[in-house]
């Protein structure tokens, strides 16, 4: 055994809403500018309030696969880690790569602050239209294989459709 190395976090899947989670970080599938959007971007600005969009404006949005950290505000979780998930377009423009770093990025934003537990949507795979099994493959084999001090990472599944893909690629590894 090497000894430094932090065991690895333990992984949970859940259905439902990511607002509601009581974990330490939260994961917000965002765009560019940061300054809100639809679907899950659109619940966390809703539930944590006016607050957060007004901390967004500061940041200078954010590009694709990189990740930025603000405060929860009105929300359970302490942080939010906003992060840009590419647009899938057939998926030899750099999709699997960008998804890739999103999962990396974030758990290095949440090593930053000493998060101890996150928890991840289905980056991309909504208006962004990346597969969900293709997608959430690169989510679980991200995290199993970044280092990191998070020691809990809860995926969240909206539908049953990211349910089932999450089950598969957590039973693939
Ligand atoms: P993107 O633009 O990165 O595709 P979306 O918000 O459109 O982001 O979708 C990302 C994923 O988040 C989709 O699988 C969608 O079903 C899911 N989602 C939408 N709202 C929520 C929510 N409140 N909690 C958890 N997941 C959500």
């Amino acid at each position: 055994m090497s000894g430094d190395q932090p065991p690895s976090p333990r992984l949970e899947l859940a259905v439902g809403d990511i607002t509601a989670e009581q974990v330490d970080a939260i994961v917000n599938a965002a765009n560019e500018t940061l300054l809100g959007g639809g679907g899950v971007d659109g619940a966390i600005h809703r539930a944590a309030g006016p607050d957060l969009l007004k901390h967004c404006r500061t940041l200078g949005g954010c590009p694709t696969g990189q990740a930025k950290i603000t405060p929860g505000f009105g929300l359970a979780a302490r942080w939010v880690i906003h992060t840009v998930g590419p647009i899938w377009h057939g998926g030899d423009q750099q999709e699997p790569e960008l998804l890739a770093s999103c999962y990396r990025q974030s758990l290095a934003r949440a090593d930053e602050v000493g998060a101890r537990s996150v928890a991840f949507p289905a980056v991309s795979t909504g208006v962004y239209g990346y597969p969900m099994d293709a997608a959430t493959q690169i989510a679980v084999e991200t995290v199993r294989s970044t280092p990191t001090t998070v020691e809990l990472i809860r995926f969240i599944c909206f539908n049953d459709e990211a349910l089932s893909a999450y089950q598969g690629a957590l039973g693939a590894g």
